[in-house]
């Protein structure tokens, strides 16, 4: 930091007021994934209000910013996450959502504010950062299989100008209020959902020996699945096989002739995606037949795992040790099973994605979860992280 300039925290704190205006707007009015259509509004007139050129597209509500197009130096982009879930908010918020069934339960109305506040604090600063700032506004990560951020790099968000770095944060209950984390490699998992769908013989529930039970197979393949994370997977490989739904049946005396079974699948290698792919097949697929009967086996693949290349990740961590002390930069030391569409934009533009603390000791609350209220003075160090990651990476390229 130079001492004759204010420090981006500074710079932050004088932002948070918009940025609560912000995402209170946000919040009060979530979109679920795909529908982002008043969130796109919303967007769009804040960076009308900065000054600041964007794209938008016609079959699609994500938003482009750029910021310094005409400089030269590293092209850096930030990105934020626009949808929410289908959650009945059940927090004391004043500006709690207006629609019953749609919250913003993922705190992506947080990671929006601090995007434009960061974009504030960009175009406010007489301080480049040294390069143009691309600022990317994604709908759709909630989606879970083709994703926004797919959409988004198929509509040309990484070029024009060509992107080299790409920075992204998630709120993190986990970590506290004031903090930043980072880590290097696999941050976030891989995953693929399935629909098993087992077709017995229906009949009389007093003669079950008339045919196969798709009640007691579907029940076979449940416990049977998670032979795959126990027998079939390296033990410090983490794997995680869960059914989510089962449906099957009508009422007590009679057995259905077909029974339904959801579920996900969590990995991190993809040598071990592709084994549990494979195992689970075989599997099910085994089982059903080993009772006469038979099971449609339907694999989706979702978002790819989360990795976080060492270069960029050290550069931005050093950056934002210095700017909010070493204590507030954290190294997180476990992966999350949870899964993230920036995990595309990594795969072809190195980068970094950070988790910004919102855990407050006396208010605990999971991301999705009805009561999920994080503390909007994250917003000060989300907008912060953001403009040091960007300003980081270009000074010092890794
Ligand atoms: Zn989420
Ligand atoms: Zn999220």
């Amino acid at each position: 930091m130079g001492g004759d300039r204010e420090s981006w925290l500074a710079a932050a704190r004088r932002t948070l007021p918009a940025m609560r205006a912000w995402r209170m707007g946000f919040h009060l009015e979530p979109e679920l994934s795909l529908e982002e259509e008043k969130t796109q509004e919303k967007v769009v007139a804040a960076l009308n209000e900065l000054g600041i050129p964007f794209r938008t597209f016609d079959d699609f509500h994500g938003v482009v910013g750029v910021i310094g197009a005409e400089r030269s130096g590293p092209v850096v982009a930030l990105r934020a996450d626009m949808d929410a879930l289908p959650v009945t908010e059940c927090t004391d918020l004043p500006f709690r959502s207006r629609y019953p069934g749609k919250m913003h339960a993922c705190g992506h109305d947080v990671h929006m504010a601090a995007l434009l506040g960061a974009a504030a604090m960009l175009v406010r600063s007489s301080h480049s950062t040294g390069g143009p700032v691309k600022l990317i506004f994604q709908p759709a990560e909630e989606e879970g299989h083709e994703g926004g951020a797919q959409a988004l790099i198929d509509r040309g968000c990484l070029a024009d100008p060509k992107v080299d770095y790409v920075v992204g944060q998630h709120v993190d209950p986990a970590l506290a209020l004031g903090t930043v984390g980072w880590r290097i490699g696999p941050t976030m998992a891989a995953a693929d959902d399935f629909t098993l769908t087992v077709i017995g013989k229906g009949g009389h529930a007093s003669t079950p020996q008339q045919g196969p039970d798709a009640i007691l197979v579907a029940s076979e393949i449940v416990t049977g699945l998670q032979t795959l994370v126990s027998r079939v997977r390296e033990p410090f490989d983490p794997v995680v096989v869960s059914v989510g739904s089962f449906h099957g049946g009508t009422r007590n005396n009679i057995l259905p002739s077909e029974v339904v079974l959801e579920g996900t699948v969590r990995t991190f290698r993809s040598s071990t995606r592709d084994l549990i792919e494979r195992s689970l097949k075989r599997r099910v697929r085994a089982i059903a037949a080993s009772h006469g009967a038979r099971v449609r086996v339907v694999y989706r693949r979702g978002y790819p795992t989360l990795v976080n290349p060492p270069g960029p990740t050290r550069v931005v961590a050093e950056g934002l040790s210095v700017e909010l002390g070493r204590k507030n930069v954290v190294e997180v030391e476990h992966p999350l099973m949870g899964a993230e569409d920036f995990s595309r934009y990594l795969e072809r533009v190195p980068g970094t994605f950070l988790r910004l603390g919102v855990g407050v000791a006396d208010r605990p609350a999971s991301l999705h979860s009805a009561t999920f209220a994080p503390d909007e003075r994250a917003l000060v160090v989300g907008a912060t992280a953001l403009v040091v990651a960007a300003e980081s990476l270009q000074r010092s390229p890794p």
